[in-house]
């Protein structure tokens, strides 16, 4: 499943391609992803000129001239394809989009957990899908006594907390398990013990784990695009994360650190450093 810095890189490519031009021509190939795709979603894009992106949480919002944004969720498997000139619809591709300039962009989902639907830009956040979401973690205003505030009264494991999009927006499985290690804070600490120091620390290993992750995606179109035209990155650099058994690079050679362990918790695995990690 694309988690936040890759749902950011897939949209900074497709802000390469698309902001400040025009939807020469879109086709929606079928009714349905996860949820109905909304009436008339081809004709309002065909002709379209894009005027700017947003990403909140691992949604993207592109939005149209004249005050529609297009809210986009890659689901489980969702990915974007572009390439140039016309193309054969592919097998679960689901949209395409054309741009004035050549590029063609498709939107491919095979298990269809994805969704796409149409919210007026004034008020994208009123949409049901954002409506509930916590802090968006790479903002200013999540700070330290803003992560404390939520944390605060629940008795749920701090990897269970911030697993939950109220507390915070965005955090996947992953970068739950590696802002936990490079913050030295155990994922079985009861969350509401998780404030002062332990949270300023958090909060950082939060904000620093998403900003290089987002920055390893590269800085231009080039970057973005794989060999295959697929948008986004898959660098699987994870210091903890599907790392169990292997030694810790926090304590090399301590005999008490018998490398990272996994654990399950609420149905999805673990991996920490039981002896760094409190
Ligand atoms: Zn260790």
């Amino acid at each position: 499943m694309p988690e936040l810095p890759e749902v950011e890189t897939v949209m900074r490519g497709l802000q390469a391609c698309l902001q400040d031009h025009r939807i020469r021509h879109a086709s929606v190939h079928r009714a349905d992803l996860r949820w109905k795709l909304p009436r008339g979603l081809a004709a309002r894009l065909t002709g379209a000129r894009v005027v700017g992106f947003r990403r909140r949480a691992k949604y993207m919002l592109m939005r149209l001239e004249g005050g529609t944004s297009v809210l986009i969720h890659l689901g489980m498997s969702g990915r974007m394809v572009i390439g140039r000139g016309h193309a054969n619809v592919a097998p679960h591709e689901h949209m395409t989009l054309e741009s004035d300039e050549g590029w063609r962009i498709a939107f491919i989902d095979p298990r269809r957990f994805g969704s796409i639907d149409l919210v007026p830009t004034a008020a994208e956040d009123a949409h049901r899908l954002l409506a509930g979401l916590g802090p968006e973690p790479l903002d200013a205003g999540f700070t330290a006594s803003v992560l404390a505030e939520e944390l605060a009264g629940r008795k749920t494991s701090i990897k269970a907390a911030l697993s939950d999009q109220r507390v915070v927006a965005g955090l996947g499985n992953i970068y739950v398990c590696e802002a936990l290690f490079r913050a030295g804070v155990s994922p079985r600490r009861i969350a509401r013990t998780v404030a002062g120091e332990r949270a300023e620390r958090l909060v950082t290993a939060i904000k620093q784990t998403l900003q290089e992750a987002v920055a390893a995606g590269g800085s231009s179109l080039r970057d973005y695009v794989q060999p295959d035209g697929e948008l986004g990155y898959f660098q699987h650099a994870w210091k903890v994360y599907d790392h169990a058994g292997d030694p810790c690079e926090r304590c090399p050679g301590a005999p008490a650190c018998k490398g990272i362990r996994r654990i399950v918790q609420g149905g999805r695995s673990t991996f920490y450093c039981p002896r760094t990690q409190r």
